[in-house]
Parts: structure tokens; sequence; C-alpha cells
């Protein structure tokens, strides 16, 4: 059995199709100088070319999955890398060497940069690359860019790796599961084909040496296992968990049109986290009952430059249209750490995570700032709009941002432009500092978001990207549980609104431990996650929710915290987790 990162649901069973993508065949030749400027000039065709097929690419996938469409923009920017595009030219020209052999040799420098990068981002960031140039040379080479255009038979494709060609070209109806060698839990492949229902398992080291055209193959999406060629009492084990999993799916989406109420009538208000506004159309398909975190940094990452007020303002009115009746959450911008954007370069620190990230950045960048609540507040007018400020360490970064706010409003209302004055605002506690001082923080805002995500990184001191110490970022470690006792505690007292929008929110077995603490309002999260986690709350009672806390904050170790959670949340709801089958 080989094990990888499950990146989509499900189990799926037949015969291997091997599509090793990894190899191309690039020859050095010399180039006549007086050849040079026409070999530049079918280099740059070729760069157009790509981005021309990424662009048709693009489209395609915005109707299949739009997060998928967002990763491509990223794709072509890396095209008009300067260090990609200019460093080739020169060394056509310097070396008289082809543009293949040109390209490659850029990438192989660019390639070992990245090997001495302690940093997942970036490292996703080097297959990204290594994809786009293997374009570019299909392209320079003549190379077709659908390999998947020769199967004509259901099968399961093994690969290295997917170009965003290969992906989107994807016959849906002939591929039953997917095994990939590189990429990660939020890799492109990963999402579209949850998007598609096709069962996935990224990341498995030398895959494609271990498996042959033609054996038999189980996808286990669940546990992110590959089998080949079971014995007859494994396939017929994971026959019956297929079964089971395809019912489970179809009752899930029975509830689809429910609230999450518990047994004794608690409501909870299930939301989705976005980070594009196409997302918005697929949400009720889900079940969302509005947006609970809009990560509005994505449309900084995906442009060149900061994006104007009018650009800010359109986007955030059409996603509260669009959502309405229901409440959109949106975030202030949270750049710096992983997601720096390409203009932003410039800004390299040591300890990015430690560094000017979230509101810091925003309170360092007044105008910038002003910038987007202007929009936002633009947009309330609109819809249910919330504001909400990310990584805030200080009461008095809320007061700064609070009274900049102020000051943007009474500027709107002077020149009699429109928007909500009584818009709710709100803050993450994803910090040490906001968790402890939670009281202070909560008198100045309207509701407060726990972001687990970085809360654990920060508590735990494990950096969330860092493969190195990944077995380290433990959600249920004792310390993170207590912390999340303190804020609701301080939430209950202050009588204002407390939600979790970091992904443990939308963790099924984490979801009676977060009603125990009594005083949830809503979990914001991807919305793949609401039917799941709906269906526990349905079956929830309270009296035992509360007792269920109790018992788990009294655990000592994150070993027993994840026996007790694992043994309990099986015992107590037998049909929503499913067993490791093996
Ligand atoms: C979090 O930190 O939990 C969160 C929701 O924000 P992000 O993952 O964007 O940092
Ligand atoms: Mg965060």
């Amino acid at each position: 059995m080989l094990t990888g990162i499950p990146v989509s649901k499900g189990i799926s069973i037949g015969e291997a199709h091997i599509l090793d993508r990894s190899k191309l065949c690039v020859l050095k030749q010399t180039i006549d100088s007086s050849n040079i400027n026409k070999e530049i000039i079918r280099f740059r065709i070729a760069i157009e070319q790509t981005k021309k097929q990424m662009q048709e690419t693009k489209k395609k996938a915005s109707e299949v999955a739009d997060k998928y469409s967002i990763i491509l923009d990223t794709y072509t920017l890396l095209l008009d890398d300067d260090i990609l595009v200019k460093d080739t030219i020169s060394k056509i020209r310097k070396e008289k060497i082809n543009a293949e052999w040109a390209i490659t040799e850029t990438l192989n420098k660019s390639l070992l940069l990245f090997d001495n990068i302690n940093d997942d981002y970036l490292k996703g960031k080097k297959d990204d690359l290594e994809l786009v140039v293997h374009g570019v040379i299909k392209n320079l080479l003549g190379h077709s860019q659908n390999a998947l255009a020769d199967i004509q038979k259901p099968v399961i494709l093994i690969t290295h790796t997917l170009s965003p060609t290969d992906t989107i070209s994807i016959p849906r109806q002939y591929v039953l599961g997917l095994a990939t060698e590189v990429g990660g839990k939020t890799s492109h492949v990963g999402i579209f084909t949850s998007a598609l229902g096709i069962p996935s398992v990224v990341g498995i080291k030398s895959l494609t040496t271990k498996i042959n055209t033609g054996d038999q193959i189980i996808i286990d999406g669940i546990n992110g296992h590959v089998i080949t060629n079971p014995t007859k009492k494994t396939l017929e084990h994971y026959k019956v968990k297929q079964l089971e999993h395809k019912k489970y799916e179809r009752r899930l989406l029975i509830n689809i049109e429910r609230p999450a109420i518990t047994t004794d009538d608690f409501r909870i208000k299930l939301m989705a986290n976005i980070e594009s506004t196409h997302e918005i159309k697929t949400l009720k398909n889900f079940g969302a009952e509005g947006i609970g975190l809009y990560r509005t940094e994505f449309l900084y990452l995906s442009s060149q430059s900061f994006p104007s007020e009018s650009d800010l303002y359109e986007n955030f009115k059409k996603a509260a249209q669009e959502i309405a009746p229901h409440p959109i959450v949106i975030r202030t911008l949270d750049i710096g750490m992983d997601k720096q954007p390409a203009f932003l370069k410039s800004n390299e620190e040591d300890n990015p995570a430690l560094g000017l990230r979230g509101i810091r950045m925003s309170l360092a960048n007044q105008e910038l700032f002003s910038i987007q609540l202007r929009a936002i507040l633009r947009a309330s007018f609109y819809g249910d709009v919330k504001i909400m400020y990310p990584m805030i360490s200080d009461v008095q970064e809320v007061i700064q941002a609070n009274s900049l706010l102020e000051k943007v409003k009474d500027e709107m209302r002077q020149k009699q432009i429109p928007f909500s004055d009584d818009i709710e605002i709100g803050a993450v506690i994803e910090t040490p500092s906001a968790v402890i001082c939670s009281d202070q923080i909560l008198k100045e805002v309207d509701f407060i978001s726990i972001g687990t995500n970085d809360l654990i990184q920060y508590i735990l001191a494990v950096d969330r990207m860092n493969e190195q110490v990944a077995h380290l970022y433990q959600p249920y470690n004792p310390a993170i549980l207590k912390a999340l006792k303190h804020v609701f505690d301080n939430a209950r007292i202050a009588r204002k609104k407390v939600s979790i929008c970091g992904e443990l929110g939308g963790d099924p077995l984490a979801t009676l431990f977060l009603l125990g603490l009594s005083n949830l309002d809503s979990l914001s999260m991807d919305p793949h996650s609401i039917p799941h986690v709906k269906k526990i709350i349905c079956q929830s009672d309270m009296k035992d929710a509360r007792e269920f806390s109790k018992q788990l904050l009294n655990l000592n170790t994150t070993t027993e915290i994840n026996c007790f959670l694992n043994d309990e949340m099986r015992k107590r709801y037998p049909l929503d987790f499913q067993q490791d089958p093996i």
C-alpha cells in the first residue's frame, strides 16, 4: 500500500493507466549568429502560445471550478516573469543556443534556488514553475498539449504530475481516480478533481515506478492510500467502502435545505470561506448561510499592482448582492507571510510570519487601508456586509483601525456617499495575545471569529507550512482547546457573537466539542465541509456536548485527546466517521 495526501474524497477501483508527464527530451543545439533573432522570436511566440493556452484552459476551468481558474492566472503571471523570459533570451543571445535548451537551463537554475528554500508555499511555486516551463517547451517542440485524448476506457490515472492543460482535459467519463507523485493539499489537481468528484491522492514519491499500466488499483481518497493488485479480500472490503461512501454522500445532500439545529433546538449558522467571488454561485449547493470569511488578498495576489477603490468596490458590491439576504464578512487585507503579491516582492523579511502582515501591514499603509475600507463601506449599502480585521495582536490595533474607519465614514458622509452606518466590525482571534486579551478586544468589536489556522501555528510555535514540523501542528493540543475555551468564555461574558473561521471549524471531529463551549454562533468553512458538519450538529444535543467538552478539556495530552475524540465521535456518530479500512 502506498500513502500520499488525499485531495478528493471517495474510493475508486480500476485499471492503472500510466501517464508519465515528467520526461521531455530536450537537445542542445548551437544557433548560427544570423539566426539568433529568429530563435528569440520563436521563443517569444511559444511564450505567447502558452499564455493563450492558459487563458483558454482558464475559460473552460471556470465552468467547473472557479478556484482553479484563479490558479491559472498565477501561471500566466509566471510567463511574464522577468527572470524566466529575460534570462532565457540573454542565454540564447550569449551562448548561441536553441530556446528549448536555454529555457531548460533557466528552469534548472531557478529550481536549484527553490531547493534551498524551506517553505511549503514557495515549494508549491516550484511545481508551478516547472509546469509552466514544460508548457513552453512543448510548444517549442511542437508537442500536442492534449495528452489524455488517447484514453478510451475507464482507468485510474497514475502520473508524475498533470499540467493545467492536462488537468482540464481529463475525460471525466474515463478517469475513475487519480494518483500523482507531486502536489500537496492545496494543489491545483486536487481542487479540480474534487470539483469533478474524482477520488485522488497526490504526493506519492516514485509512484510511476511502482505501478504498471494494467495493474488493478484502488484509490482511497479518504485516507490517502493507493493499493496495487489487491487480494480478493481487500478488494471486497473496498467495494463495500465504496458503496457506503456513495450512500453517505447522497444522504448528506438531503440536508442541504435544512438549517443546522441540535436535537434540543440550538441553532448554528454554517457559512462559507471564499477566496473569490466566482465561488458564490456554488455556495447554495452546499447549504451555506452566508460568507463568514472572504479572503480579499487574492484580489491583490492575482494583480500586477494594487487594485483601485472602484475595482474593490465593484467586487465587494457584487459579492454582497449575490449572497443577499445572507451576510458576508469581508476580511481586510491579510497579505504578508504565505500570501505575498508579486508587486510587493521587495518587502522581504527574515521572519514574515512575525512580520508586517495582516492589520500591521494595513496600519503601516493607511492610504491602502482607507481605500479598502471605503470600498467595503460603499458595498455595505447593497447587502449585509461586515468588516473583519486579521492578525490582531494588540487591542490598540483595533482601536486604531476603528478610528481610521470612523474617519473614512466621516469623509463619506460629507460627500454624501451612501453606506450602512451600523456596519458590524469583527476581529480575527489568531494570535496568543489576542486570546489572552480577548476580553479587551471584545469591547471594541461586534463579533469575533477564531482563525485556528494561525492560532495553532502561533500558540504551538509551529510553522503551519513547514513539512518538517507538520507532525507538531496539532489542532487537538490541550493548549489549543484551552485557548478556545478562554475566548468563548470571554465572548459569553461580553455577550458578543463568536465564530470559527479556521480549518478546525470545518472538521466534523471538532463539532461536538465546539458546540459544548455553549455560545457558538456560527462556523465558517470550506463549503464542501458544510453538509458533514451540519449532519453532526443535527444529531447532537447541547447537554451531551457540554459534558463532552468538559471531559476533553480535562485530558492531559494531545494523544489522549485524539484517541478520546476518535473513539467517542465514532461511537456517537458511527455512520459519519469512516474508519481507515486497513
Ligand atoms: C486562520 O488563520 O485560521 C484563517 C482563517 O485565516 P488564513 O488561513 O487566511 O490565515
Ligand atoms: Mg489567519
